[in-house]
């Protein structure tokens, strides 16, 4: 079985009330393999299809700039591309820290019409990690890095950081995870 360890960056807006859809504009992942190894990476932009303008906000949050995201291809190519990286062909489960990334990525299948089935085996690091170590209750990333001292590699809020970050929680405790 592989882990793909996946983060998820999306637009989004200061004002919370906003009623636009928010689109994923970096899908950062790790594929650690049966072992706990790790076997590669995958990191790549995201063009939106119906907000391909970033908010002031939303290059502050994530670092990710609008010539980034202007190079980037649109989600049906990457997913594409990320699907032949997983390699659905052999055993594996998407893990990520919360539901958040699971969801965000039905919407974006939703969107453009693409299947969902790849989807189905997902573990939510933060809820098993509270589980595993008696917390009262999910705490965040840093928070998590912070308990295991662990350093906060990269930058905060860049999937492939925090990808990166949320495997070396899932290396810390390889073989509890439940699929
Ligand atoms: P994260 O994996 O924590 O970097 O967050 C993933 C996505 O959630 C970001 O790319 C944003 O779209 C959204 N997000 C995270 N934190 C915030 C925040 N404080 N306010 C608004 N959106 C956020
Ligand atoms: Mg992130």
């Amino acid at each position: 079985m592989n882990y793909i360890i996946l983060d998820l960056e999306a637009t989004c807006w200061k004002d919370r009330n906003h009623n636009k859809q928010n689109e994923i504009i970096e899908i950062g992942a790790v594929k650690i393999d049966g072992s706990g190894n790790i076997e590669s990476e995958f990191a790549e932009f995201v063009k939106p299809k119906l907000h391909p303008i970033l908010s002031d906000f939303c290059k502050e949050l994530t670092t990710i700039t609008q010539a980034e995201i202007d190079a980037a291809d649109t989600f049906d190519k990457v997913i594409s591309k990320f699907i032949d990286w997983i390699g659905i062909d052999q055993p594996y489960a998407l893990g990520s820290w919360g539901f958040y990334d699971k969801t965000q990525f039905e919407k974006d299948c939703d969107l453009y019409q693409l299947d969902k089935g790849w989807l189905k085996n997902h573990i939510s690091v933060k809820h098993q990690y509270a589980q595993i170590t008696n917390l009262k209750k999910p705490v965040g990333m840093d928070r998590a890095l912070k308990i295991e001292n662990l350093t906060l590699e990269g930058t905060h809020h860049r999937g492939i950081d925090d990808a990166r970050n949320i495997a070396k929680i899932f290396q810390a405790y390889f073989g509890k995870w439940e699929v």
